[in-house]
């Protein structure tokens, strides 16, 4: 054979047309398979191979969160207090993606989350570890204990934007023995003192201070403002594994793109007025079931209010529930009910949809407003991914998938020699339950402070270590890749328009079909995936 890839003749416009003309149909159009009145889960269904003819690196991942704003990876972390806080959101928006802080906190810790994000420069660190000089050596050796480094910066307030006095480094402190007088030494009688320090200005750029790290041979770089004011911090461990994300979700002033969730309640404005002034980019109105009066008011709140911010609502499951919203001049919409893996909303609310008749269903009818649809929950792999951008969403959102990696909350624990982090449902009676610091009820997602007994939608439990979501996304986004060229789809574009025209096809899976596809007949095996 001349031509083609493999031996293989290339797709002709003949052959296509085929297809379209009904001879050799194979398989079912995404209208045929979701049009039986059976609620269809990412399992029981299977996307056909199509053509190759590029390579998986030339697939394009950009893909539309909201009317606005377009990711370069369809990829978003779900607004939980076990997986979104400002390091799961920097990591998300470095790889091409968004995360979005939740709101089970004060609006100012929320505020605070969102304003990191905005904040982050690469390589800097913004917000130190500081010490005064009136702390003593077992102030550093706990911050050592807690943080796994001692080289602190020293202010006059002890504090980030206090004057520089000094700095302490694990040379300041190494020769001082563990003796309780030694311990109780004033870090003023050991630090390194302001004026044989080597700083940076504000305003330096990464490849300078990095330069100056190098020439000083020193393991942080304190970066001060006119007023030797301390700003920020460079260290080079950073600096070491410092790599370029090219691909990272930016806004318009070259800053990381976040989102937050809220809620609908009056207490909610004031929330949303912080969130605001942090910079978010987009707020999402977190509900289990969004087709609401409280959802349709806020959205034009919200677009009367702040027009220029992107609002995502939700959740829905049906044309129905996404039309009010719709109507309302929703930006996004989540779509998702009882799918998720910590949900028990199902069993104990008896309402809900299967999630690949729900994506599917609510994108084929917000493709006509142009609004795009994130598919939440219920993602267990990559396939998963792959199958709900195939049926019409434009970005998955994660939450078992993220947690348990080190960008999520919470500290790892052990459990029968397993590594784990905690995960669990917002509408989890655990989660319900968080006060804050004053003791107060925290904001609620499924709950209703009117509400005399909670009823939980959740349930609360662990993950294994998933190591860094740095690693994992890219894990993600090449098996997104690989997906879409099997399909014979170049681009995220192209493939929501092969499923649109039909060109797409899909098959049921039945039971020993799940089980055929799954590894079977092993006596063990290990299943590594990156
Ligand atoms: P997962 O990715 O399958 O773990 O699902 C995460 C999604 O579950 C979130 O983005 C929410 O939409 C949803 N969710 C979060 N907490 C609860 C809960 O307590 N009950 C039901 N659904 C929840």
């Amino acid at each position: 054979m001349a031509n083609g890839v493999n031996g293989v003749l290339p797709a002709t416009k003949n052959h296509n047309d085929e297809f379209h003309n009904g001879e050799n149909e194979d398989g079912l159009t995404a209208m045929q398979l979701f049009s039986t009145g059976e609620g269809l889960t990412y399992n029981d269904f299977i996307i056909l191979p199509g053509f190759i003819d590029f390579t998986a690196d030339e697939v394009d991942l950009h893909s539309p969160l909201t009317k606005k704003i377009t990711l370069k990876a369809p990829l978003v972390s779900s607004p939980m207090d076990t997986v979104t806080e400002s390091d799961m959101a920097i990591a998300m928006a470095l790889c091409g993606g968004i995360g979005i802080i939740h709101h089970n906190c004060t609006s100012e810790y929320q505020a605070n989350e969102v304003h990191k994000v905005k904040k982050y420069k690469h390589g800097f660190i913004l917000n130190p570890v500081v010490l005064s000089p009136n702390h003593t050596v077992a102030d550093v050796m706990n911050v050592k204990a807690t943080h796994g480094f001692c080289g602190i910066p020293i202010t006059a307030n002890g504090k980030l934007g206090g004057k520089l006095l000094g700095m302490v480094t694990s040379r300041d402190i190494d020769f001082l023995d563990e003796t309780a007088t030694q311990q109780n030494v004033k870090l003023e009688n050991v630090m390194t003192p302001f004026k044989n320090l080597i700083t940076a200005p504000s305003g330096v750029t990464l490849p300078e201070a990095n330069a100056l790290l190098e020439k000083s041979k020193k393991g942080k770089l304190p970066i001060i403002n006119d007023k030797d004011e301390l700003i920020a911090l460079m260290a080079r461990t950073d600096l070491k594994k410092n790599r370029s994300y090219p691909n990272a979700s930016k806004d318009e002033n070259k800053q990381l793109l976040v989102g937050a969730a809220i809620g609908t309640r009056p207490a909610d404005r004031l929330r949303l007025q912080h969130l605001v002034n942090a910079g978010v980019d987009v707020v999402v109105l977190d509900s289990s079931q969004g087709n609401s009066i409280y959802q349709i008011d806020m959205i034009k709140f919200i677009k009367s209010t702040y027009p220029d911010l992107q609002v995502i609502a939700g959740n829905v499951v049906t044309v129905n529930q996404a039309k009010n919203l719709i109507a309302a001049g929703a930006d996004g919409l989540r779509v998702g009910m009882g799918s998720g893996s910590i949900c028990i909303t199902q069993e104990v609310m008896a309402v809900g949809r299967p999630q690949g008749t729900a994506v599917y269903k609510v994108s084929a009818y917000a493709k006509k407003h142009g609004v795009p649809i994130i598919a939440d929950g219920g993602i267990q792999s990559i396939g998963h991914i792959t199958k709900a951008l195939s049926i019409g969403a434009s970005a998955v959102m994660m939450g078992s998938l993220l947690a348990g990696t080190s960008e999520a909350p919470g500290e790892y624990f052990f459990s029968d020699g397993v590594r784990l982090k905690k995960y669990r449902g917002m509408g989890s009676i655990e989660a319900m339950d968080r006060k804050d610091a004053n003791g107060s009820a925290m904001d609620r997602y499924f709950h209703n402070e009117m509400d005399k007994l909670k009823v939980a939608q959740g349930v609360s439990g662990s993950i294994v270590d998933k190591g860094t979501v740095l690693k994992f996304l890219p894990y993600l986004q090449c098996g997104i890749k690989h997906g879409c060229q099997d399909i014979g789809a170049r681009s995220l574009a192209a493939l929501r328009d092969m499923m649109y025209n039909g060109e797409l096809r899909f098959e049921k899976r039945t039971n020993s079909a799940q089980q055929e596809g799954n590894v079977h007949g092993l006596f063990s095996y290990e299943k590594r995936l990156f």
